[in-house]
């Protein structure tokens, strides 16, 4: 850091993405993505005549988009923001609803915490259960924001939509800020929460059952008083925060609600064959409600095999900390990918055991 930052910025770690390494053609297991093209729609939806227009600012109210997510989701338009990726709507949202702390699990992603240093908000850590689970009851009446990843990342497991309802039903004066990245592979949403508690605010984005994390699109779901909130801020920080290709791309991939469903289903499937096949070769896998697992094997760290993998030209995603570095997280590819990994697993433990 220069001696120019202010020190409020320099103090703190940021977020440190999973890397995307070009030093040679890996299979990425690592961030998530998904392993699909967009739909051939999504596509189509980008033509010459749209870049030669790229000359002119996007509309900052994203009023297409919107009423196609609002009509998607049975909401009014009035109640969805769309950002720059998720992640922006939820460094909104800490900035918005903040002020008396903000209160996630102490295995969840990462950036709460970053974002929580960023805008001086104070975090409460609730520990997940044992099982490494979230138990609704350790959130009643904290008194704070309270961000629920569900499902949770990168643990894979979810709360129930009548569970989230109970906890901001315990937590009357603060905003309960649900972020469902992953909720389209077999969890149930708390969208329709978002009419009958003025304090549910839903995120999702367009980054993972949709393919799209390079276009950057998200959206938050929520009462028309919060997201008018969200809205105050983004005018403020960024207007002009979606940019014209992401707001046709976005477009076109909310018609194609059946197409992504499809993948979404693929992906559940090679979910759980990818679990049997990780069970059979000794390690332990989380139930998982997502698009990856979360998987130990007593013969090895979560480290010892990232690396292993890595050598073999495999990318996943391992993290430090005490609950979690035994454990490496794995995207969920094609059937061939994953078993492309599995074999390379199979090696590694094998080896490891012998
Ligand atoms: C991937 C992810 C996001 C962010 O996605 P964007 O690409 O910024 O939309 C948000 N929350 C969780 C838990 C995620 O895993």
């Amino acid at each position: 850091m220069s001696r120019f930052m202010a020190p409020r910025y320099s103090l703190f770690d940021s977020y440190v993405p999973g890397e995307q390494p070009q030093d040679r053609q890996y299979l990425k297991l690592n961030t998530n993505e998904s392993p699909f093209a967009p739909a051939p729609a999504v596509l189509k939806a980008i033509t010459a005549g749209h870049m030669a227009d790229l000359r002119l600012y996007p509309d900052p109210e994203c009023v297409q988009l919107s009423q196609a997510i609002a009509a998607l989701y049975q909401v009014k338009p009035e109640q969805v923001l769309c950002g720059n990726g998720s992640d922006e709507l939820l460094s909104f949202a800490f900035m918005a609803w903040g002020q008396h702390g903000a209160a996630f699990a102490d295995v969840t992603y990462g950036l709460y915490q970053v974002l929580c240093d960023l805008h001086g908000v104070k975090a409460r850590r609730v520990p997940l259960r044992d099982d490494y689970t979230m138990d609704d009851r350790d959130y009643l009446g904290l008194k704070q924001l309270i961000v629920l990843a569900n499902p949770n990342a990168p643990t894979g497991q979810a709360l129930l939509p009548r569970q989230v309802a109970h906890i901001a039903e315990s937590n009357p004066d603060h905003v309960v800020l649900v972020d469902e990245a992953y909720v389209d592979f077999g969890a149930d949403s708390c969208v329709p929460l978002v009419n009958r508690h003025e304090n549910i605010v839903v995120v999702q984005t367009m980054s993972k059952s949709r393919g799209l994390a390079g276009l950057r699109l998200g959206y938050a779901i929520g009462p028309t008083q919060l997201i008018r909130d969200l809205r105050k801020l983004k005018n403020a920080i960024n207007p002009y925060n979606v940019d014209r290709l992401a707001q046709l791309a976005g477009l076109a991939a909310v018609g194609e609600q059946d197409h992504y469903q499809m993948q979404a289903r693929a992906v559940m499937q090679v979910r759980e064959h990818t679990a049997r096949q990780l069970k059979a070769l000794g390690f332990t896998v989380l139930p998982s409600l997502t698009n990856f697992v979360f998987a130990k094997h007593p013969a090895m760290g979560g480290e010892a095999l990232y690396l292993a993998l890595k050598k073999r030209g495999i990318l996943v995603r391992y993290f430090g900390g005490e609950r979690t570095r035994a454990f490496v997280r794995i995207t969920i590819g094609t059937r061939e990918q994953m078993d492309e990994c599995l074999a390379a697993l199979k090696e590694i433990v094998g080896g490891a055991s012998r």
